[in-house]
Order: structure tokens, then C-alpha cells, then sequence
């Protein structure tokens, strides 16, 4: 059985999204559970089990697609809708705790790796991502050669090619 995580009422501390996130990762590793719970609370999100299960599954299995968490909820938690799944990585994301990312021709992925401006690599033949640092270490990683006035904040950059385990020996 799971805990009773529903019980849990949690205040709200809107506002400080980042400073939970990097707080439940001081190492830079995957943090443990007591941490997640911090992370959730600091994100003003009441504590349940599907989200702290889903939170937990992001951050072991970076760029995880919808169903390979949604198989992970259900191993632990039993029957979960994927409608449910769903629901707890929209609250995940929109609450600055994951990131979701499309690449081109791949369904959705979600990562815990927030609040850096990293890219991502995707093998042509497997789908398989990885990451890659921000070239510069800030955002906008990227100079844009022309602004058209907008106060650029991000630059998103996919770099596409052969994994390792796909390249021809
Ligand atoms: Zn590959
Ligand atoms: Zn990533």
C-alpha cells in the first residue's frame, strides 16, 4: 500500500520554484524522497502519491516518455489512469518542478533538470536523448542575429545525429 500522502495539507510558497528545485538536488544527483517532498511542498503542490511517485520517476529516468511513467506509477501505485498521469505532469511542469520537451517526431518527454538553459541530442535512428550543457553557461545560449525587438530569454537548440549504439561500426 502506499502512504496516505493524500492527508497532507500544503501551504503555498508560490514564487520560489527555482530555489525548491535546486534544493532538492544539492549534489546534483537524484535526490531522495524527503527532498521531493520539500521540492513539492516549496512548489506550493499539495502532497499525493501519484505526484510524488511521477516527480520521483522523472528525476531516475530523464526524457522518460508519458507511457514509460505512466508503466512506473502503475508498478508502484497499482491502477492509475493515464488521463491521471497526465494531470500530475501538467501540475509537475507548470509548477517549474520538470520540463517537458518535444523533439521533432518523438511524443513528449519529461526531465527534472529545470532552470538552465541545457539542449538536448537526439539519435536519428533510436530517439534516443541526451543533454547537452548550455555552450555559454547562461541563457539565451545563443546570439539571434536579429531580435525583431523581442527581450530573448531562451534559445532552444536540438542537435540531431547517430547515437554510439546505433553508428555503424
Ligand atoms: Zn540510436
Ligand atoms: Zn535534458
Amino acid at each position: 500500500m502506499p502512504p496516505k500522502l493524500d492527508e497532507f495539507q500544503i501551504s503555498c510558497h508560490r514564487g520560489r520554484v527555482t530555489e525548491a528545485t535546486r534544493s532538492a538536488s544539492p549534489g546534483g544527483g537524484t535526490p531522495d524522497e524527503e527532498q521531493l517532498v520539500t521540492a513539492l511542498r516549496g512548489a506550493g503542490l499539495r502532497l499525493t502519491a501519484p505526484r510524488l511517485t511521477i516527480l520521483t520517476e522523472v528525476w531516475s529516468h530523464p526524457h522518460a516518455d508519458v507511457d514509460t511513467i505512466a508503466a512506473a506509477a502503475r508498478a508502484k501505485l497499482g491502477s492509475v489512469s493515464t488521463q491521471a498521469v497526465y494531470d500530475v505532469l501538467r501540475a509537475l511542469s507548470e509548477a517549474g518542478l520538470i520540463r517537458r520537451i518535444e523533439p521533432a517526431g518523438s511524443p513528449a518527454r519529461f526531465e527534472a533538470r529545470v532552470g538552465d538553459n541545457h539542449h538536448h541530442i537526439v539519435c536519428r535512428v533510436c530517439g534516443a536523448i541526451a543533454d547537452v550543457d548550455c555552450a555559454v553557461g547562461a541563457r539565451p545560449c545563443l546570439e539571434a542575429s536579429d531580435t525583431h525587438g523581442f527581450v530573448i530569454d531562451e534559445a532552444e537548440v536540438t542537435y540531431w545525429g547517430i547515437c554510439p549504439d546505433c553508428a555503424p561500426a
